[in-house]
């Protein structure tokens, strides 16, 4: 008899999940753990004082040969893990681009887990891509976007963006790089894309990604506000076509990276169409702020795009990651990916939406579940009053900037992130200015009690104080503004 079948079956206690009892326990014990952390956030410091290693330093080199409690797991939560932590869900944190998840997000997500469906296909779970559309046709129709567009979850903006070009490049009349690919044609001229000299770094991944290469990108100038010239773009497309190049897409940013510029999109929409090139606008952070209808103008212009996307795990409050992609175009998309083998068919597929077939991830997570939890928990008018509030908090902060003699605003804040530094007087020595700015910023973020992070512009370091935050009130500004004058005058006193 072979040997496998003399092997007895475990008993039934050490096979299988976690018996419901104990999960129901635990589960408890770590909603309470949850609650506490967001009722006590303002109190744990923003970041961490750690070195690089020491976290992996105090863990085990192997998994554990049989299974632990989960009382000893989550006790490891708040010995090993909460020191080791940059807080993202803290009022004071100010830096990137910040991000919340709000409670109900975070119930969403719970629930998502818990379910663990694949949204690949319709039939794979048809509430995961029913709830996607509705969920996405709720939140175009809040962004003032036209109904025509066509909506998508991905992961984060970099994928969109990359999928945006992939299906600009699809569009190319004869190109066929679906078929033939790109690599060793003597037919295909070189392509050219166009973003601003600040687009995000992820146009330019998404154009390595699709055989564009660095070459291929075009960085448009810019004009005095770190805006996106649509004069210079159109120059630029018009000698890239007398010197034999093949201009094919556009991105637009709204809200770019370093100081939230929003490019002149219905100007650059008008060249898009004149020049019949792909127009993608990448609103990942700024675009949320047409949630307010009081800020529907950062998305003007965008009527005419092929393609824009904004991410809600940024400024909307839904726990990273889910990023909204639109597009008017979905049968290009689709035409650039679509590939469907036997066994994902169904007999439903002629008449339902398979979204697998609209990017390279087959997994599909079911996101849309935590947008609908906060869409509804929230209102349109919740979230509309909570932006709102942040463009007030900005305002307030860039009015103290601006009175102070050792402080000084780098760029205009058409959004709630404010470029500034300290510029005390009788220093004006660039390089000095730059010394002093990274000493304030690791000062104040060495207190714990707020973080930022800073940028570059015209060789200039720039400090940004970004108010995004669900958790961030009027307090939590004000205590930044303090420490950050009180570390002025450390950083000043001892340089
Ligand atoms: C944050 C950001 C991105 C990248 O977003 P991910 O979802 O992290 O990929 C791209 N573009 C802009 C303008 C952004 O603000």
């Amino acid at each position: 008899m072979p040997n496998a079948m003399k092997q007895t079956t475990p008993p039934k206690e050490l096979l299988g999940d976690m018996p419901p009892a104990e999960f129901r326990q635990h589960g408890h014990q770590l909603v309470d753990w949850i609650a506490d952390f967001l009722e006590r956030i303002d109190d744990v410091p923003v970041t961490t004082g750690m070195q690089p290693g020491e976290l992996r330093d105090k863990l085990p080199t192997a998994a554990p040969r049989s299974g632990e409690s989960m009382s000893d797991i989550l006790a490891d939560v708040d010995r090993l893990i909460m020191p080791s932590m940059t807080h993202w869900n803290h009022p004071a944190n100010f830096a990137y681009f910040n991000s919340s998840g709000s409670s109900p997000g975070i119930l969403g997500e719970m629930l998502s887990a818990a379910y663990n469906v694949n949204c690949m296909t319709w039939q794979s779970c048809p509430a995961g891509t029913e709830l996607e559309q509705v969920t996405l046709g709720w939140l175009r129709d809040l962004l003032g976007l036209p109904r025509d567009m066509w909506g998508i979850i991905y992961d984060t903006a970099s994928t969109a963006s990359m999928q945006a070009i992939a299906a600009a490049r699809e569009q190319i009349a004869g190109l066929n790089v679906r078929e033939e690919g790109l690599a060793g044609r003597a037919d295909v001229p070189r392509l050219r894309l166009y973003a601003s000299e600040q687009a995000h770094m992820s146009i330019d991944k998404g154009a390595l990604t699709c055989g564009i290469g660095l070459k291929g990108i075009r960085k448009i100038p810019l004009d005095e506000s770190y805006r996106m010239r649509p004069d210079l773009l159109e120059r630029a497309i018009a000698e890239d076509r007398k010197d034999g190049w093949l201009p094919f897409c556009v991105v637009a940013t709204v809200g770019t990276t370093s100081t939230t510029a929003l490019d002149p999109v219905p100007e650059i929409a008008k060249i898009c169409e004149r020049e019949d090139l792909w127009l993608h606008v990448d609103a990942a952070h700024g675009g949320i702020a047409a949630l307010d209808p009081e800020r529907r103008y950062v998305l003007d212009g965008c009527d005419g795009a092929d393609s824009i996307v904004a991410n809600p795990h940024k400024w909307m409050f839904v726990p990273i990651d889910l990023s909204a992609f639109y597009t008017r175009k979905p049968d290009v998309l689709k035409r650039a990916f679509s590939l469907v083998p036997e066994y994902l068919r169904s007999v439903h597929d002629a008449n339902v939406e398979n979204y697998m077939e609209y990017g390279v991830a087959l997994g599909r997570r079911f996101r849309a579940l935590k947008l609908w939890f906060v869409l509804r928990y929230f209102g349109a008018e919740g979230l509309a009053r909570r932006i709102s509030e942040h463009f007030r908090l900005a305002g307030m902060f860039t009015d103290w900037i601006d009175r102070h003699p050792s402080f000084e605003r780098m760029a205009p804040v058409p959004l709630t992130t404010v470029c500034f530094r300290a510029h005390p007087a009788g220093v004006d020595d660039e390089e000095t200015l730059n010394g002093l700015n990274d000493r304030l910023m690791t000062a104040v973020n060495a207190s714990g009690r707020m973080f930022i992070t800073q940028t570059k512009l015209n060789g200039c370091t720039i400090l940004r104080l970004v108010v995004s935050h669900l958790r961030t009130e009027e307090k939590h500004i004000v205590n930044a503004w303090q420490l950050l004058q009180e570390k002025c005058r450390e950083v000043c006193a001892t340089s």
